[in-house]
């Protein structure tokens, strides 16, 4: 299908001057993004690209990292993973930390932060060089060596990250966490500082739109099964308590960060990424969520 007509009219109707949210500000780093910032980019199962705007610029992808993590940790324990985090949406905020006092320290999913901490602490377990074994599947995948770590970021986070390290120390004197709580934080704040691109973001996740394989190579990298739960996750704990609202307006799997960022996914079909830093109430890029409504809408072409 071309796609680029449906985009030009997605960019012509949508401007970031109709939402109403603010650009995360919590990690000081993030406030200083422009907020006109809007691109978008689809990549197509027979290899053609679309796109429009700011489709090539790098962002902070923040929880949209957690996708890469989880398929790491489901290579390394495959079903054994499900002993130390469950599988279902939390309704409540990515940051909450309620729901682990009567859950015994067992995270509702893995992309809420304490579902995502530890994975966190997993992969310092069970790999010697994790920062660098998570840009190296990054960079596998997308095909592309040109993805890094933004220092400035993950040490602006770190800066007011006591949430986040609370969440590991209340996890770990549940039991759920084994590496030191100091090195798994300095991992998380790493794996959401990854600057990358809708053009990069959408290659990246065309592996979980083609069953496992990269697309242009064939080459297996998950299991068809794996894929299919990390899709499954995605369509219902992917934009935390507002997974139903995405699954309703939207209609894919997909998977958002408080950068601004937004992808999803049709499986064997395409891969679409979007980027507009304002944030509704909810932590979700309030024009990328508008953008995919009229983009399943306008293509008629959603998993439902
Ligand atoms: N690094 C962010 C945090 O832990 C990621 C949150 C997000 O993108 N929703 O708060």
């Amino acid at each position: 299908m071309d796609y680029q007509q449906i985009l030009n009219t997605i960019q012509e109707e949508m401007s970031y001057r109709d939402v109403t949210g603010k650009v995360a500000s919590y990690i000081p780093e993030l406030a200083k993004v422009d907020q006109k910032k809007f691109g978008m980019h689809v990549y197509c199962g027979d290899q053609k690209n679309f796109s429009f705007g700011d489709s090539e610029e790098k962002f902070s992808i923040q929880s949209i990292s957690k996708v890469f993590t989880l398929a790491i940790a489901m290579r390394l324990m495959g079903e054994d993973l499900w002993d130390r985090l469950n599988v279902e949406p939390s309704g409540d905020p990515f940051n909450s930390l309620t729901q682990l006092e009567y859950e015994s320290g067992i995270p509702r999913n893995p992309f809420i932060n304490a579902g995502a901490l530890v994975i966190s602490d997993i992969l310092l377990d069970q790999l010697d060089d994790p920062k660098q074994e998570l840009l190296d599947f990054v960079r596998k995948i997308t095909g592309d060596d040109d993805i890094h770590y933004d220092k400035k970021v993950a040490s602006s986070e770190k800066s007011t990250g006591y949430r986040n390290i609370a969440l590991v120390n209340y996890i770990k004197a549940l039991g759920n966490i084994k590496c030191d709580v100091e090195p798994i934080v300095d991992f998380y704040f790493h794996q959401c500082s990854l600057a990358m691109s809708c053009k990069q973001l959408s290659r990246a996740f065309m592996i979980f739109a083609n069953r496992g394989k990269i697309l242009e190579t064939n080459e297996k990298i998950l299991k068809p099964k794996t894929v299919k739960r990390i899709n499954a996750l995605m369509q219902t704990c992917g934009f935390y308590d507002e997974a139903g609202e995405f699954s309703f307006q939207v209609g894919l799997p997909g998977k958002s960060g408080v950068g601004g960022g937004i992808v999803a996914i049709h499986p064997d079909n395409y891969s679409v990424a979007v980027w507009s830093p304002i944030l509704n109430e909810k932590g979700n890029s309030e024009l990328g969520m508008k953008a995919l409504e009229r983009f399943t809408t306008l293509t008629g072409v959603s998993v439902f």
